[in-house]
């Protein structure tokens, strides 16, 4: 395993760095180290890898570590390598943007085609791997809620409130800056890892193929994804789950380094991986959306009810911290209704205060999603950049 990313940080800023001081206001760790007028640099240990920095400097001066002809090209000239890939739902709807297309134009089936063509042998969407994350983050909070209500059984659950534990840039900063909250982060794996693990287990086992043989890809809208796949913990089946990582950016360039006439491709569809999914994933990548989807795995496990009594809108919407209360009727304590209170934090910047309020016993939440980048994973420091508005 390469371990580079993690020895020298996924973003660097390079020789072009016109000192121009804008990226120290936009990182929110205070990684970014220089003054006006002279050449910035990141100081790797409080680096978070969201690449906000990078998609914000105005000359192009930062750059992220390309996993692509290192890993990702090599793995695909290897015959012995069976190469799958995933793809996570803020990736389809960015990519067009690249080829000239209306931001938010939807180009999934073009996008698994051209995957195809460059040369992986299966291509898969995350959104089976977010249900995964779904349900057992949903199921940690139940046994987290179950066990400060005494409920006998889940002595060994958690603490609550529970964090999300999604974005790798969100648990960086807590491992950095805020170790005695750990306890308090889901142990869920996200979906990319979610995906990874499951592609060299159950997928090797299904398509009957030694699992030292499948390379696991994916694609990414997160430079901090990178940093995510090459954590040492992530081996539990004994292979590395994700194996390298590429951004929506570095897809695109594949794509068009390849010749591949993107705009006119046919349609193609994913592969099956297990069968139909419920679409979580497709709102994971908006800020509210982990909560949310987690929210109604919970509701529905709780009350034994069907969805839609339960109105989430109130975990909607762009303010950088938001909170709602949910009234769950709990049917193991006779129906009783619980109300469990949620907090949506969009932005790490903003997250030291709710980690305060928890350690020093002052919080009344149940559930908080922290997502490092604004409006969640469709602005990650991975997707196309648009220097127009500069
Ligand atoms: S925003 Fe870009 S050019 Fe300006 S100081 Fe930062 S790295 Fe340098
Ligand atoms: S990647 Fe994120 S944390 Fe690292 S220097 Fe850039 S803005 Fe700051
Ligand atoms: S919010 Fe999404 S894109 Fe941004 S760092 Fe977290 S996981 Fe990556």
């Amino acid at each position: 395993m390469s371990t580079a990313v993690l020895n020298n940080g996924v973003i660097h800023v390079s020789d072009q760095c016109k000192a121009c001081d804008h990226c120290t206001s936009i990182c929110p760790t205070g990684a970014i180290q220089g003054r006006l007028g002279e050449k910035h640099h990141i100081e790797i240990r409080k680096c978070i890898n969201c690449g906000q920095c990078l998609i914000n400097c105005p000359f192009g001066a930062i750059d992220d570590f390309s996993m692509v002809n290192e890993r990702i090209r090599k793995a695909l000239d290897n015959p012995h390598q069976f190469v799958v890939v995933q793809e996570a739902p803020a990736v389809r709807v960015a990519l067009g943007e690249e080829f000239g297309l209306a931001p938010g134009t939807n180009v999934k089936n073009k996008m698994y085609a051209a995957l195809r063509k460059l040369g992986f042998d299966k291509v898969y969407d995350t959104e089976f791997a977010a249900d995964l994350t779904i349900t057992e983050e949903g199921t940690e909070l139940i046994h987290r809620v179950f066990n400060a209500l005494g409920v006998p059984g889940f002595e060994h659950a958690g603490p609550l409130p529970q964090f999300t534990s999604c974005c790798p840039a969100w648990v960086k900063y807590a491992e950095d800056n805020y170790p005695q909250i750990l306890p308090h982060i889901s142990t869920a794996k996200s979906p990319q890892q979610m995906f990874g693990a499951v592609s060299k287990t159950y997928l090797a086992e299904k398509l009957s193929l030694d699992p030292g043989t499948i390379y696991s890809v994916s694609v990414m809208p997160c430079t901090a994804k990178k940093y995510e796949c090459d954590r040492p913990e992530f081996i539990a089946s004994g292979y590395k789950d994700v194996d390298a990582v590429m951004t929506t950016r570095e897809l695109a360039q594949m794509i068009k380094t390849a010749g591949i006439d993107f705009v006119n491709l046919p349609d193609e569809r994913a592969d099956q991986f297990i069968g139909s999914s419920t679409g979580a994933a497709t709102i994971f990548g908006v800020t509210g959306g982990v909560m949310e989807a987690a929210l109604r795995t919970a509701y529905e496990v709780l009350s034994g009810e069907a969805l839609g009594k339960v109105d989430f809108q109130a975990v909607r919407g762009l303010d950088p911290v938001r909170e709602a209360v949910v009234e769950v009727p709990v049917k193991a304590l006779g129906g009783k209704t619980l109300p469990v209170s949620v907090c949506i934090v969009t932005g790490t910047r903003y997250v030291a205060p709710i980690i305060e309020d928890v350690l020093a016993d002052r919080s009344n939440y149940h559930f908080i999603e922290v997502m490092n980048c604004p409006g969640g994973c469709i602005n990650g420091g991975g997707q196309p950049i648009r220097r127009d508005t500069y």
